[in-house]
């Protein structure tokens, strides 16, 4: 549960320099919701070594992992994986404590847990209610990333952002010639819940959408 976390009360009191020090007075310009073991953090990192990269992860002992991989790499590679970091927080409760209006370029919900029963539908990462959420962080233009291997989810996923007023949909073609390829593909791969839908011979939906601008 939630009371033993300790939450920030506001963007401005997250001392980011103690998760990227290399970055001094930097702020996290991606977040991987639900990062499980990281696995998109440390694909991107390398790729992307002036972005901030943050992920969160409910689960303690999942985003220890997270922490001591990340540590690992940081000392085993001489420089590399600075600019990625996880934090241990319920996204669906505190995603503002964290960040900043529109202080985010992209959003990942990587195969995010499904919860089938429509009673628990509520109880899904992305809602009406969050949506406003993810658009108040999210800087216009940016963009969230959805995959999963549940076509009901991916339904619901594509159904409440399409509705979504700040929200336009966005294919991957496009993605892919706005240079934003090594994303989509690690959307796809990077994850550990994305190798284990491969293994498995599952089919993959992806469904990007962009934050509009509105004066
Ligand atoms: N994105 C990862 C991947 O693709 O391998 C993990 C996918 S896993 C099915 C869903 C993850 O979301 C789990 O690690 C779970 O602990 C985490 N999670 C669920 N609800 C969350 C919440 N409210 N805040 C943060 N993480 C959450």
């Amino acid at each position: 549960s939630d009371h033993a976390l300790h939450y920030p009360a506001a963007p401005a009191a997250v001392d980011w320099a103690d998760h990227f020090p290399a970055f001094p007075g930097r702020a996290p310009e991606f977040a991987d919701i639900g990062c499980g073991f990281g696995g998109l953090l440390i694909q991107l990192a390398p790729v992307f070594p002036d972005t901030l990269i943050l992920g969160l992860e409910i689960r303690v002992q999942v985003s220890q992992y997270v922490q001591d991989r990340i540590s690992a790499l940081r000392v085993a590679s001489d420089g590399s994986y600075q600019n990625v970091s996880v934090v241990r927080a319920n996204a669906m409760k505190f995603l503002p404590n964290y960040f900043a209006k529109h202080s985010l370029s992209a959003l990942f919900f990587l195969f995010p847990d499904p919860h089938f029963k429509s009673r628990k539908h509520k109880a899904r990462i992305i809602s009406p209610t969050l949506l406003a959420e993810y658009a108040y962080v999210l800087r216009p233009g940016g963009i969230v990333y959805t995959i999963t291997d549940v076509k009901d989810l991916h339904d619901w996923m594509c159904t409440h952002l399409t509705a979504f007023p700040l929200f336009e949909p966005v294919d991957e073609e496009t993605l892919r010639a706005e240079g934003k390829g090594p994303i989509v593909d690690a959307v796809y791969t990077s994850t550990e819940e994305g190798k284990k839908v491969e293994r498995n011979g599952g089919q993959k939906w992806l469904a990007c959408f962009r934050r509009i601008d509105v004066q």
